[in-house]
């Protein structure tokens, strides 16, 4: 099913959807995500990553799993993602459109065990430059902003030159941040922010976030740093454009990235106008928070979607409905 276009505001009916959630089966939740999700099976995302390749567009592997509370947890994120670095290295195409993987500390182990989060994502780190790949450090809520950027720099002193770091726009330390980062010459991913953070800390407001936003969009540029620009807002998309036009950017120095199954056409207009595009591809069996989070985002899709879904359900118990609608 597409998604109902971006700009479209949710209804009531689809914020209650939304709000039912916590008490809906899963594998509702399930069928509303689907867009959303590359499956709960590493085949499943490879072949996502490889017809996106096909398509000329670049990818980064996510493999689902936050908030872990063991050591096991945090080894089996690590073998996941060995797993699939191993896969992504067998691909026959393009390294820098395949070879790209984004991790989540806490689910490797931060809030458990400093050590422990360190070797996991140098030994993911240590695949991927064995391969000529990429990894991506996500940025998680504030209480890990401090740890996730300490630790993404001892592995950069290490010698992991293959990691890239995110930043967030609604968070009022960023310009400060990314003012160092470029100076390191940081790879740099730049977000809005997707946490609820106390105001002492981020703006709420908007039209400040996306002032912010395309500030350090500049700040980047003006470093010569590469920078990944992961939005699906038409006014941010069109300033980042503006940018690259004004700096008269390389395409080594920039790319849009988006979320899988969010404003494909959006999406797919970038890529045939010449921009290099990167998809985030979550896959995983925990994909249920990934899904709630996301659906939270866009209560219209939700209800779009259950929508379809019900009367699905409803044609099939309809006398002469098609028992396979
Ligand atoms: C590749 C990528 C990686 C990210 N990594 C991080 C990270 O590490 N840390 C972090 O805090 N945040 C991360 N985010 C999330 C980010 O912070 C924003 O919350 C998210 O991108 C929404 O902001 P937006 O810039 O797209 O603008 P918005 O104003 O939220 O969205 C613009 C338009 O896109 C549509 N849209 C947005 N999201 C969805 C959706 N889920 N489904 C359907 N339509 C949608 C909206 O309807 C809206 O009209 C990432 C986002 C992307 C694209």
């Amino acid at each position: 099913m597409t998604p109902p276009p971006a700009t479209t505001e949710p209804r009531l009916i689809d914020r209650a959807i939304v709000k039912t959630m916590p008490i809906m089966p899963r594998r509702l939740v399930q069928r509303l995500s689907a867009p959303y999700i590359a499956g709960d099976t590493l085949d499943g995302a490879i072949g996502v990553v490889t017809s996106l390749a096909a398509r000329g567009m670049g990818s980064t592997l996510d493999v689902l799993g936050e908030a872990i509370t063991s050591r096991e947890e945090a080894e089996a994120t690590r073998d996941a993602y060995l797993e699939a670095i191993a896969e992504l290295g067998q691909l026959d195409a393009p390294t820098p459109l395949v070879r790209n993987v984004s991790v989540k500390l806490t689910a490797l182990g931060l809030g458990i065990d400093d050590t422990l989060v360190h070797e996991n994502v140098d030994a993911i780190a240590a695949a991927m430059q064995q391969i000529g790949g990429f990894v991506r450090v996500d940025m998680e809520d504030t209480p890990y902003t401090d740890a996730t950027l300490e630790l993404y720099r001892s592995l950069r002193d290490a010698g992991r030159d293959n990691l890239g770091i995110v930043i967030q726009a609604y968070l009022k330390r960023s310009r400060a941040d990314v003012e160092a980062l470029a100076s390191e010459g940081a790879r740099v991913r730049v977000v809005k922010g997707i946490y609820v953070e106390p105001l002492e800390l981020a703006w709420r407001d908007m039209a400040t976030i996306n002032r912010s936003y395309l500030d350090l969009c500049r700040i980047l540029a003006e470093a010569g740093c590469h920078a990944a620009y992961a939005t699906h807002d038409d006014k941010l998309i069109s300033g980042c454009l503006d940018l690259v036009e004004r700096m008269d950017l390389s395409r080594d120095l920039y790319e849009f990235q988006m979320l899988l199954g969010v404003r494909e056409e959006r999406r797919d207009d970038l890529v045939d106008q010449g921009h290099p595009m990167r998809v985030y591809v979550p896959f995983g069996a925990q994909w249920y928070e990934y899904s709630v989070r996301r659906l939270r985002e866009n209560p219209r899709v939700a209800g779009q979607v259950a929508q379809a879904t019900l009367l699905g359900w409803k044609r099939r118990l309809t006398p002469g409905g098609s028992k396979h609608a």
